[in-house]
């Protein structure tokens, strides 16, 4: 049973739970008040993990025979972002899968090169959004708001100056994030910050994935559909610079702690490269799907 590491906001309030598969959830301090230890880091997603070396097994046992009056029932509880803030900005890979970077480069109108190094940005925490949120189409302010499906990274045990054959050892999981894009501010402005940092733009969910329930490096389909139509479907393993090489480079000189998050780039298909370009609107239903994580399903509204 895949172990879906979520933060859900239920009667009793926020807090870690596990989804079951028959879509209730063990509720985390419940759980651990059942097993005799500590509740009071279950209330929250990133003591959870720094804490998940006891707490990990207690609910991975719980989760397969739960403790009596430790679930809450499908319905009876509503998805939160697994970090609904993280504590610092968002890390971004930008043209990280060769195919996008060309479509890209095609859209502007220029050749395509293989990038040398990473291109890095950010979305503020103000972003982030959970799983059938919504996000508006902010109308006023932009013309063409586009998707992307990325693999996210939660990281786990703090570091710096990491080297990429250790990267792996600081993963504590993967989510699936939107990157939600106004595209004429992200040129209009230059550095992408605007484009890429209006409230709500961050989708990030279902659930957490813990690391050691996937082969690293990652192979897995991702994929994004909007009203049903297939537009993004790649792997994983396509990326031009790897996690390793993005932990490595990131952690240069700067310090992940446990609870950020690097969104890891797109692949090709996104909506302003097509042609004729597509953009969202109102009634959009937009659903990005890493195989082996989930579904995070996003509604764009007036
Ligand atoms: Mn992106």
């Amino acid at each position: 049973m895949t172990t879906r590491l979520a933060t859900i906001a239920s009667e009793a309030g926020r807090r870690v739970a596990l989804v079951l598969d028959d879509g209730s959830a063990l509720d985390g301090p419940a759980a651990a008040q059942a097993a005799g230890l500590d509740p009071a880091p279950l209330n929250d997603m990133v003591s959870t993990i720094a804490a998940w070396d006891s707490l990990g097994p207690m609910l991975r046992a719980a989760a397969a025979k739960p403790p009596p009056g430790a679930t809450v029932a499908a319905g009876a509880y509503r998805l939160l972002a697994p970090i609904p803030r993280p504590a610092k900005n968002v890390f971004c890979v930008g043209r990280n899968y060769i195919e996008h970077v060309a479509e890209g480069d095609r859209a502007a109108g220029r050749e395509t090169e293989t990038p040398k190094y990473p291109q890095f940005f950010t979305k503020p925490p103000t972003a982030v959004i959970g799983t059938e949120e919504t996000v508006p189409s902010y109308a006023a302010i932009t013309r063409v708001l586009d998707y992307e499906v990325e693999l996210a990274v939660v990281i786990g045990r703090p570091g710096s100056d990491i080297p990429a054959e250790r990267a792996f050892e600081h993963v504590f999981g993967y989510t699936v994030a939107n990157d939600i894009t106004a595209r004429d501010l992200q040129r209009r402005h230059g550095q992408w910050f605007k484009g890429k940092g209006l409230d709500r733009s961050c989708p990030l969910g279902p659930w957490i994935v813990p690391a050691d329930e996937i082969a690293a490096p990652p192979d897995l389909r991702i994929s994004l559909t909007v009203n049903g139509e297939l537009r993004q479907d790649s792997r994983t393993s396509q990326l031009i610079f790897d996690l390793p090489t993005i932990i490595a480079t990131l952690s240069q000189g700067l310090t992940f702690e446990t609870g950020d998050v690097i969104a890891t780039g797109t692949p090709s298909g996104v909506g302003y490269a097509m042609t004729p370009p597509r953009v969202l609107g109102p009634g959009d239903v937009i659903e990005a799907t890493i195989e082996g994580i989930g579904t995070l399903v996003t509604r764009i509204v007036a």
